[in-house]
């Protein structure tokens, strides 16, 4: 297989800057794509987390020039030392505590500008350093504009003739629809600001460009490459992505087993395996005394790490987990941070329910490590959930996973067939409170009743392969297919 070399544009990868999967999935794919030979550079905004933190960062390029539709815009270059991953620097845009939203979960207005001349900067750095990629591999709406110049403004630039333009789409719900006087702004034809293209109803609609001018788009698992494409799916993208054919298609995420497992985290206070699960008890106790729940080997604790949104089925937790509570022997841990007005509800909860519900409002890394190492089941009831990773990790981490049937939840969960005893987790379909609290009580009374079962399917689970070396062969094999498209034009 030939090596290729891909300039990667993103708005995250961790460890630098991360919300959510995105940073996961860009800084695994990053890794890979570096370890197996190929040329990658990495190339993300200047956050100030990433700055002031505790990277070492040394000068690329001091002053950039970016032409923009309305005059031009400098920036500089840096990199973090000993790797290729890149930054743009431009303080007024990216020198802000948070990647997207202020303190109050609001999204900052500036939010297209900043993200529109992300993406004019990523091509200049390009040019300006002599990078002539084989493939751009873009992500997401805030990067979603970069095909569009590629095949517009640079469609005969020497820095890009051969290069072929993969559109990744993490999250549909979020598309970057923002005024239409943005499109001026960022120099894109105005030929181009059309329904077929970047218009949506009026406004311009980043990820739309995007589908539009990627040579190849796909998102992140078959079941979700399918919802999408449904009548009124895709956040009213379905039609956009029909039409793109064989041009589409789901690539499952992977997990990075270096960062998630337990017998390789330092996070946790005692490594185990399939083999020497004993350790598993050791974390479970770590866990509940670091989240202030009453230490009992015997309970069964129910995690949840997520942004603590709507579409993650939150609703439906609050509405009926203090009826779990009041009928049956469990404990919660909660980590996560989001809209505020579930955050108060389960900041209440714990103050409400002592030693029972443990939780933790903020982003901290080594906590999600513990909480996965320290319980017995972990829940996501999410509305839609493209990937998902929090139950991959959980698979491994013997906390068996309770989800919806949706998208990646579906793909990677085999449900629990109480004849047979087999299966990876629990199950349920319809998106209401009632059907998660049946399935939560299913998983409960399996946990105390058919703890053989139960047993027998968290170490199926924890023999699940979802390592990125099968999803990475995917991904080359979409940029082949990406580049035999560039070539036929
Ligand atoms: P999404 O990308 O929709 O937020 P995923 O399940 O794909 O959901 O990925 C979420 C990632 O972010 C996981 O690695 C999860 O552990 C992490 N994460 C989410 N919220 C928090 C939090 N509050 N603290 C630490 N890690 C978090």
């Amino acid at each position: 297989m030939g090596k290729y070399s891909i300039l990667m544009a993103s708005s995250e990868a961790a460890p630098y800057a991360k919300t959510g999967g995105l940073g996961d999935v860009v800084s695994a794919l990053y890794q890979n794509f570096k370890r197996n030979g190929h040329e990658i550079r990495l190339i993300l905004p200047g956050y100030k987390k990433i700055l002031e933190g505790q990277w070492e960062v040394e000068g690329v390029l001091e002053s950039m020039c970016v032409p923009m539709g309305e005059g031009e815009i400098w920036c500089s270059v840096k990199r973090v030392s000993g790797t290729e991953v890149y930054l743009i620097q431009h303080d007024n845009f990216f020198s802000r505590e948070e990647l997207y939203n202020d303190s109050e979960y609001q999204e900052y207005v500036d939010n297209p500008y900043r993200y529109g001349f992300f993406c004019r900067a990523v091509l200049q750095f390009a040019i300006d350093t002599g990078f002539s990629p084989d493939i751009i591999h873009v992500n997401d709406w805030q990067t979603g504009v970069i095909p569009a110049y590629i095949k517009r403004e640079f469609s005969s630039h020497p820095s890009f003739r051969k290069t072929a333009s993969v559109l990744t789409i993490h999250n549909i719900a979020y598309q970057g629809s923002y005024h239409s006087g943005i499109f001026r702004w960022l120099g894109l034809d105005i030929n181009d600001f059309n329904p077929d293209v970047f218009e949506d109803h009026g406004k311009m609609n980043f990820l739309k460009g995007g589908v539009a001018f990627a040579d190849m788009v796909n998102t992140v698992s078959p079941t979700y490459a399918e919802e999408v494409r449904q009548p009124g799916g895709g956040f009213g993208l379905a039609p956009y992505l029909t039409n793109k054919g064989e041009s589409f298609c789901g690539i499952l995420n992977g997990v990075d087993y270096n960062d998630w497992s337990p017998w390789n985290d330092s996070y946790i206070k005692e490594r185990y395996s399939l083999k020497r699960l004993e350790g598993k008890a050791v974390c479970k106790r770590d866990m509940q005394e670091r989240m202030g729940l009453k230490p009992d080997p015997d309970v069964p604790v129910i995690g949840m790490i997520s942004r603590i949104v709507h579409q993650k089925g939150f609703d439906l937790v609050r509405d009926m987990i203090e009826n779990i509570l009041h009928s049956m022997s469990v404990q919660f841990t909660i980590l996560g941070t989001g809209e505020r007005e579930l955050e108060n509800f389960f900041s209440e909860l714990h103050k409400m329910y002592p030693g029972r519900v443990g939780v933790h409002i903020g982003f901290n890394n080594e906590l999600a490590h513990v909480i996965e190492a320290g319980s017995d089941m972990f829940c996501m009831p999410s509305l839609f959930e493209p990937c998902g990773l929090n139950q991959l990790y959980s698979l491994k981490y013997g906390a068996v996973p309770i989800v919806r049937a949706t998208g990646g939840l579906n793909d990677t969960v085999v449900n629990y067939d109480e004849k047979r005893g087999t299966g990876t987790g629990f199950k349920f379909y319809y998106p209401g409170s009632l059907a998660l609290a049946d399935t939560i009580g299913w998983a409960v009374s399996t946990y105390y009743d058919r703890p053989d079962h139960f047993q027998a399917v968290r170490i199926e689970g924890m023999n699940q392969d979802f390592s990125w070396k099968r999803s990475a062969a995917r991904y080359l094999k979409l940029y082949r297919m990406a580049l035999k498209k560039k070539h036929n034009e």
